[in-house]
């Protein structure tokens, strides 16, 4: 499952750059972004397929850095959610962006005819993604193809949770594009910190709303844009009226990728109080059926590290030490290693436990009983804005009416987790959850300047009726204009 084979032909890691060697990094690549402003829509389909022949002939070597750094991912995981997910990606921006880059004719003030309106995109210049460690090689290159797509620059800071995983990224990178067109940078926090306070022409971040806030700040200093992809408790609440088997096998399933370490993944579930038991057996059924064991089985992934299976292991020694019953779903009682983690379930939860305050992101799922849709709702309502959530439902009245009534990033009915795979809608979060989007035409917005531009005609009313010295003709014409 783990392997040590040598992921990068560099024969050491990079060296963490300093504040001075960042900033000299990004003049350059702005500097160059001057010289060349825009590259064609022909040389941007050319990164984007030098983008996607790469991370297609790294597969295998990402999925070796993956296993390395997680000790122990889902070989399945990694071709699907960070390989199959980022040539999603790059291949829908391949097929949409010379529709997307178009130049849009808008209509003309009524006053202003026959003049023109019309809007452009152009790009931003030099962008800068930090990127988190759950899905490592996704949360990068989706990102960068946006940022191609737009024909910006881009500098990528990957993190330091993955090392073997964000040495690869640097590697593929240098060896596919030049250094000022898109360039990594790897180091842990203090990289982080100093990344985020350099004059880029936006940021986009993923990762903790903790750290989002303290990116915002750093940004700020220079005027900087964001996009701040963060997490949260996303929840899930299934109505009566739905098979429960079926809501159980979508539900388990999505929780269970990457062990519970995706940033949408359902938080909680929401279950009517009449089926909160069938609902654990339903989930002890499919957690069986698809993990027949779980410490050695290449397909339940581990936890990134010691310091993260202490944390969700604290969530449930709190939540047991107040009255919450653990629900481990380990038929066969396997002995779980150091960072293995059970998939579990957990009733009778308060607010008062740390697994009902903070984003779980691993493979515990708390589930709690409501009487009516009313009161899952105002559950829902009375927490922070969430980035994602599920409604399962047979009636789509009903389904219409939960998504009126709530306020999430994204949401599916009757299943979990897909929306990201949709390449043409736009991802992102609200409030806590994030600010701005990505992912297909809105990456490219993101990363464009949306620029209005006025064509003047040759015959214009204004040269002779609206210039001082005002006058009659003046008058009149306000008088009209204002009436
Ligand atoms: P994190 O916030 O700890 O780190 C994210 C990145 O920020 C890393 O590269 C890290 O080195 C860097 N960083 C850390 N401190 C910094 C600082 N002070 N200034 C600037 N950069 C700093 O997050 P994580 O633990 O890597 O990832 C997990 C979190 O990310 C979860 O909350 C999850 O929900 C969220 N997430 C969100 C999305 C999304 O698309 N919305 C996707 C994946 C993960």
């Amino acid at each position: 499952m783990t392997t040590s084979a040598s992921v990068t032909n560099r024969s050491t890691q990079s060296q963490d750059p300093t504040r001075a060697e960042l900033l000299a990094r990004v003049e350059r690549m702005k500097a160059a972004q001057r010289a060349r402003p825009a590259p064609s829509i022909a040389e941007r389909l050319e990164d984007l397929q030098k983008l996607r022949a790469a991370v297609v002939a790294h597969k295998d070597d990402f999925v070796r850095a993956l296993d390395s750094d997680f000790s122990g991912r889902s070989r399945h995981e990694t071709l699907l959610a960070e390989v199959f997910a980022s040539l999603g990606d790059i291949d829908h921006t391949l097929e949409q962006l010379p529709t997307w880059s178009l130049v849009e004719k808008r209509p003309v003030g009524k006053y202003f005819v026959p003049a023109q309106a019309e809007v452009r995109y152009q790009p931003k210049g030099v962008i800068g993604i930090i990127s988190p460690w759950n899905y490592p090689v996704f949360l990068a290159f989706s990102p960068l193809a946006a940022a191609l797509s737009a024909g910006c620059r881009a500098l990528i800071k990957p993190s330091e949770l993955t090392p073997a995983t964000s040495e690869l990224i640097a590697q593929v990178i240098a060896e596919t594009f030049p250094s000022d067109r898109v360039f990594v940078v790897t180091g842990d926090a203090k990289v982080g910190e100093a990344f985020s306070s350099m004059p880029l022409d936006h940021l986009l971040f993923t990762g903790s709303t903790r750290v989002g806030k303290i990116v915002m700040r750093a940004a700020a200093e220079n005027l900087v844009p964001v996009t701040l992809e963060l997490g949260g408790k996303s929840p899930t609440i299934i109505h009566e009226s739905f098979s429960i088997e079926l809501a159980a096998e979508r539900i388990m399933g999505s929780k269970l990728l990457n062990a519970g370490q995706t940033c949408i993944a359902p938080d909680y579930v929401l279950v009517h109080e009449t089926q909160r038991e069938r609902f654990i057996a339903e989930a002890q059924r499919v957690v069986r059926k698809m993990f027949p064991s779980l410490e050695a089985n290449g397909d339940y992934t581990s936890i990134i590290n010691g310091r993260h299976a202490a944390r969700l292991r604290g969530y449930l020694d709190d939540a047991a030490s107040k009255g919450a019953r653990i629900i481990e779903l380990n038929h066969r009682r396997e002995t779980m290693g150091p960072t293995r983690i059970a998939p579990t379930l957990v009733t009778n939860v308060t607010d008062e436990m740390d697994l009902m305050q903070e984003e779980i992101f691993g493979p515990i799922l708390p589930v709690v009983p409501y009487s009516t849709v009313e009161q899952a709702i105002e559950y829902v309502n009375d927490r922070p804005r969430p980035l994602a959530l599920y409604y399962f439902d047979s009636d789509a009245s009903r389904a219409e009416m939960v998504l009126e009534r709530t306020v999430s990033g994204g949401a599916c009915i009757n299943e979990c987790v897909a929306h990201v795979a949709q390449n043409d809608l736009p991802f992102g979060g609200v409030g806590p959850s994030g600010m701005g989007a990505y992912h297909g035409r809105s990456g490219f917005e993101t990363f464009s300047h949306c620029k209005g531009v006025f064509k003047q005609s040759r015959i214009n009313s204004a040269d002779f009726a609206m210039r001082p010295p005002y006058g009659m003709k003046m008058d009149m014409l306000l008088k009209f204009l204002t009436r």
